[in-house]
């Protein structure tokens, strides 16, 4: 990789995308760490910082505009022009998910306060999600992108999911949303591919970070059914780690992935490759 770029991570306080980040600094690129959590993203770039490398942590909305034209001011002033995006700030959202894998005949009639089923998804939940995961992606790069354009050695790597693969049950809003991630990926490579900003994504299958720590886990560590389903799901039978998607970020921000834009690379120690038989 070509040395003092200045690479923008949105997300970057979150479990992740501040492993990505660490790892980036450590060779030698300047770091804007934004967050929403500007505690979280200034933690981050403090540990960079003290460990030799060039960080800034700053507070900023993926999904307001002028919240990310003022970081893209801060980014501008401190290190220079965005080289390449990471964005990385994504999640779910109770409202957005079922209770239940499947609808039982008897579901409807026997109803428990708080059990969500298909009918009872609040769209606001869903549109929380798509606004996070899409919106959260499109608008820092039209921010961000904009220095990029016609300049040498810049991309953009998004974060999807397995679950824009093939949709894990209870979650559609998430699995639609990173579904859409992925589509944009494609498209906004094939738009860029004549301006020279390549467009890729990461898909990382199963981490156990704050967001799904208590979907997957119980409270004494053990897995929950879920979390069980999944590692018999993925052939290496384990979860990942998050330093298990540092080698593909940096090749895909690297020289070495020149001629490789519009892809999504699974790191999922083979659950999308895996049918269960
Ligand atoms: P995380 O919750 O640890 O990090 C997400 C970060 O995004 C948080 O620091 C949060 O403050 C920030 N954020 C939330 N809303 C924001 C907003 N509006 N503007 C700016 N920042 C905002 O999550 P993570 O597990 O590290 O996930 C990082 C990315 O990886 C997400 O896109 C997630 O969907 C994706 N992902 C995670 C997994 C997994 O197993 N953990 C699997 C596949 C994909």
């Amino acid at each position: 990789m070509q040395i003092n770029k200045t690479i923008v991570v949105t997300g970057a306080g979150g479990v992740l995308c501040s492993t990505l980040a660490e790892a980036l600094a450590k060779q030698g690129h300047k770091i804007a760490l934004l967050d929403l959590n500007k505690t979280a993203a200034v933690k981050v770039a403090d540990k960079i910082n003290k460990s030799g490398g060039l960080a800034i942590g700053i507070q900023a909305n993926v999904l307001e505009k002028d919240s990310l034209i003022s970081a893209k001011e801060e980014v501008n002033a401190t290190f220079g022009k965005c080289d390449i995006l990471i964005n990385g700030a994504g999640g779910n959202h109770p409202l957005g998910t079922t209770t239940n894998p499947f609808l039982e005949a008897d579901d409807l009639m026997n109803k428990t306060e708080g059990f969500k089923t298909f009918f009872d998804l609040d769209p606001k939940g869903i549109q929380f999600v798509f606004n996070l995961n899409f919106i959260g992606t499109l608008l820092p790069t039209q921010i961000f992108a904009q220095d990029m354009v016609g300049k040498k050695g810049c991309s953009i790597l998004n974060v999807s999911s397995m679950n824009a693969f093939t949709p894990l049950t209870k979650i559609p809003a998430y699995s639609g949303a990173k579904a859409a991630v992925s589509n944009f990926t494609q498209w906004l490579a094939v738009h860029f591919s004549k301006v020279g900003v390549r467009v890729n994504a990461l898909a990382p299958g199963f981490f156990l970070t704050e967001q799904n720590r208590t979907l997957l886990t119980n409270n004494d560590g053990s897995l929950t059914s879920r979390g069980n389903q999944i590692i018999e799901q993925t052939p290496m039978g384990k979860f990942g780690e998050p330093e298990d998607l540092v080698g593909t970020t940096l090749w895909l921000c690297s020289e070495g992935a020149s001629f490789v834009t519009g892809v999504v690379v699974p790191i999922d120690g083979g659950f999308s490759a895996y049918s269960g038989v």
